[in-house]
């Protein structure tokens, strides 16, 4: 609408240039009358209303230039009062093709042509009915046509939207399953530590790095007697509430908890030092003793507690694959349980020699 109105400021320029005075005067005030209708349409478009109010303000808009158009041929004169009338015809269509407009008001546009076609052909340009009738019938036929074509076009824009929405809902649940799935794939069910897969996937991209590493390998002591005198789901919700206390103890983002076995939990802490681990490993004991969970039947305490190994990857010396690390923690922990449990161990050389390697 802003570039009809461009159009029309244009329009007024060159009639004044070209046309004698007296039809350029004539010709002024209808030409000017195209411009409040494309602003207000143009206005109207732009302010919040509802899509019905814009719909039908448009249709008013155009035939508002529809009528302008006619009047400039009335003030041109009768020998180029048929050619303007054509070229309202062709601004209905061009409009029609133009404008999204729906169905009910694209036949009023193309209905209101037709008609100020009609009554200027009789009333203004003085040809018989016959010949006004034969040029309507000539003209309806081709904005027909365009009627036509807008409808095809306003249903394919509509069924396509549709289908844009089906694809994006379709995509929103694709992405949301998959990261169930991720999520699933990386996790224990019970516990919701990390699975074996991860950790297995984690260790190998932190060996691949080469920075240091500690292992952790924490045990829950006497968990057979507590599964015995309280029942599984006790021991499965004691199970939970060591997981979450692990994980809770270590370093957010950077440490890595996952369930190795039954009541095993290792935890990978890139890049600490022994004192580290080793605090990390005593804050962890020391978090499942305060937590009082009960396990009446344990032969170390009435409540859970837990031993840990701690290993670490050597940085110097010859290099150790992630599988002999591991299998350190696991010898710490071993020394751990035969010291009394509820304690940390560290591994060192002498613990091999004294072939204490199998797991805890
Ligand atoms: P220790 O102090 O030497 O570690 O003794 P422990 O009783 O903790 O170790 P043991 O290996 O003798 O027993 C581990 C028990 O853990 C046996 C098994 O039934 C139980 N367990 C393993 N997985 C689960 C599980 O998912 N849920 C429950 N409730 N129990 C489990
Ligand atoms: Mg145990
Ligand atoms: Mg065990």
């Amino acid at each position: 609408m802003i570039w009809v109105a461009l159009l029309d400021v244009l329009m007024l320029a060159i009639s004044a240039l070209l046309l004698p005075p007296g039809t350029a005067a004539a010709v002024a005030p209808p030409t000017a009358l195209m411009l409040p209708f494309a602003f207000g349409a143009a206005y109207l478009w732009r302010s919040p209303q509802s899509r019905t109010a814009a719909d039908w303000s448009l249709m008013l808009a155009i035939s508002g230039i529809l009528l302008s158009v006619c009047l400039m041929g009335v003030a041109v004169g009768d020998l180029l009062l048929e050619r303007y009338l054509n070229i309202m015809l062709f601004v209905a269509t061009t409009a029609i093709v133009i404008f999204s407009v729906p169905f009910p008001q694209t036949l009023a546009i193309a209905g209101i042509a037709l008609a100020f076609y009609l009554l200027f052909q009789i009333g203004f340009a003085g040809s018989d009915t016959g010949t006004a009738i034969s040029g309507f019938m000539f003209f309806a036929s081709g904005l027909g046509a365009t009627v036509v074509a807008r409808r095809t076009m306003n249903i394919l824009a509509h069924k396509s939207f549709l289908l844009e929405l089906r694809d994006r809902k379709r995509l929103a649940e694709l992405a949301r399953t998959n990261l169930r799935l991720d999520r699933l794939s990386k996790t224990d069910g019970l516990t919701g530590a990390a699975n074996r897969h991860f950790l297995q996937e984690r260790s190998r991209d932190l060996w691949a790095s080469g920075c240091p590493v500690a292992i952790l390998m924490c045990d829950i002591d006497e968990f057979k007697a507590l599964n015995d005198h309280l029942g599984h789901l006790e021991g499965d919700r004691c199970l939970t509430e060591v997981a979450q206390i692990v994980t809770e103890c270590t370093r957010p983002g950077t440490d890595c908890v996952a369930r190795f076995g039954g009541e095993e939990f290792l935890v990978l802490m890139p890049g600490a030092n022994e004192a580290e681990a080793v605090a990390v490993a005593e804050r962890i004991r020391r978090a499942v003793g305060v937590a009082n969970l009960p396990n009446p039947r344990s032969r170390t305490k009435p409540t859970v507690t837990v031993s840990v190994g701690v290993a670490l990857r050597p940085s110097k010396g010859p290099a150790l694959s992630y599988d002999e690390v591991q299998k350190r923690a696991d010898a710490a922990l071993y020394a751990a349980k035969r010291c009394g449990r509820n304690r940390v161990r560290v591994w060192n050389p002498a613990l091999d020699s004294r072939g204490l390697s199998s797991a805890a």
